[in-house]
């Protein structure tokens, strides 16, 4: 149903010569945009003290976002938070929101944009994000995968390999710690 939503159908329907149901599908897929939007920005004022800014700072892009995730937000320079404030913010984010998305539950739709919402002040998926995202019952991921696991990594060579994949970072910090007197070398943790 949600793919009836899809601005990729309407520019199918449109070169096919259905031209009316084009637009009447375009329509669509843009009122489940900006309703996402407006879940956004409840998302923004929940996660954030000081969320005065996004009615400003955040566009709303209708092109589907790079990749495979449901939704990213993009800015310039940096941003930083600490714990519920956010120190420094861009002048200027654009969210967008993949047809991907649109297609599920309001439930799906606002855990991804409660994610994107903490990335206006937390660029990485870093534990301090983690936590704050699923403070607010967030999704940790915003792959349409959905995968959520935490991998930990090892450098071998020039590049870094999955060793072990984890549900909880408590867990995976636990073993990365003991792998790392068993066999030191360079670790990280990603999702
Ligand atoms: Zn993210």
């Amino acid at each position: 149903m949600g793919y009836l939503y899809s601005m990729e159908l309407s520019q199918y329907l449109e070169r096919a010569g259905y031209g009316d149901l084009a637009k009447e599908l375009r329509v669509l897929a843009s009122t489940s945009r900006d309703q996402a939007f407006r879940m956004f920005k409840e998302a923004a004022r929940k996660v954030w003290r000081n969320s005065d800014f996004v009615e400003q700072a955040v566009t709303l892009s209708h092109e589907e976002p790079k990749g495979d995730v449901l939704a990213s937000l993009a800015y310039a320079g940096n941003v930083r938070a600490i714990g519920d404030s956010l120190i420094v913010r861009s002048k200027h984010y654009t969210l967008r929101i993949a047809d991907a998305l649109l297609a599920k539950d309001e439930t799906t739709i606002m855990k991804i944009m409660i994610h994107e919402a903490v990335h206006l002040g937390y660029p990485r998926h870093d534990a301090d994000f983690r936590r704050l995202v699923r403070e607010h019952g967030g999704a940790v991921s915003e792959s349409a995968t959905g995968d959520d696991s935490i991998k930990v990594q090892m450098k071998k060579g020039s590049r870094f390999e999955t060793i072990k994949t984890f549900d909880d970072e408590h867990e995976a910090m636990k073993w990365a710690k003991e792998q790392m007197k068993i066999n030191p070398g360079k670790y990280r943790m990603i999702q």
